[in-house]
């Protein structure tokens, strides 16, 4: 099974960093200016073989080209007011990944908006409830707390089964996807940059392809048409952190001053 995933989060008006998704510096890095984002979805809508969502993701894929994904993690106020609408404009239908603790609060997609999302054909998943730094340190009780409450709000909402979830700041684990899946999840997207999907008990777990403020739509671009050597070169990069996560551990973390990716 195979899939090409672009991970974004919020989508700005120019220099207003702070007004969708969680504040500061380190969190802008991982923010579209609008302009930008409207550069990548054309340059992405050119080169992708096949857009989909998640539910179309199949053991025996049909040959062609892999399905990409467009998927939208923190559940910034911009999902609804900009990037929901582009993305319908140009033909596709994403996927928001929700805090569920930040529903309502400033910045954030309110609880209607969200129902809105889901009527619209897009797709809601869960991002935990908290956003933990690192969720594959979270003790059991928390890890299952983080799953199972943040599901079970979005199905309150949604008054359906809520399957999906991606993994906050790509603080992946197996433990993470056993506790997804126990709480019901059936896709997991990760930050792993790979188009490979794994399955843990009965969860599949899907990478994801960053794209942060300054990677330019040519390279989204290049990632959705399969251009094996960029993949690689995001491969490489993630490597690379993650052992510098396992040398530096929480100074790393302190160092980056963030919680998320
Ligand atoms: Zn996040």
């Amino acid at each position: 099974m195979r899939a090409l995933s672009l991970l974004y989060h919020d989508v700005v008006e120019p220099g207003d960093w702070d007004a969708s998704g969680f504040p500061g510096s380190a969190a802008a890095t991982y923010k579209l200016e609008r302009r930008a984002f409207e550069r990548h979805l054309a340059a992405v809508s050119a080169a992708a073989g096949r857009r989909g969502t998640v539910q179309q993701l199949a053991a025996a894929p049909p040959p062609g080209p892999p399905l990409v994904f467009l998927t939208f993690d923190d559940g910034g106020a911009s999902a609804y007011g900009c990037i929901a609408d582009l993305l319908e404009g140009a033909g596709w239908r994403g996927h928001f990944f929700i805090t569920t603790d930040y529903l309502d609060a400033p910045g954030f997609v309110t609880r209607r908006q969200v129902r809105d999302l889901a009527a619209r054909g897009h797709v809601i998943g869960s991002h935990s409830c908290s956003h933990p730094s690192r969720m594959s340190r979270c003790r059991p009780e928390h890890l299952r707390e983080e799953w199972t409450r943040s599901t079970s709000v979005l199905a309150d909402l949604l008054g359906e089964p809520v399957r999906v979830g991606s993994v906050p700041n790509g603080a992946f684990s197996r433990r993470v996807a056993v506790t997804a899946a126990a709480a019901g999840i059936r896709r997991l997207f990760t930050s792993e940059p790979t188009m490979r999907c794994d399955t843990v008990d009965g969860c599949v777990v899907i990478g994801r392809f960053l794209l942060r403020s300054n990677t330019p739509a040519e390279v989204a671009a290049a990632l959705a048409s399969g251009k094996l050597g960029v993949r690689l070169r995001q491969l490489w990069f993630w490597n690379l952190k993650k052992v510098a996560k396992a040398v530096a551990g929480d100074a790393y973390l302190a160092l980056r001053r963030t919680v998320y990716d």
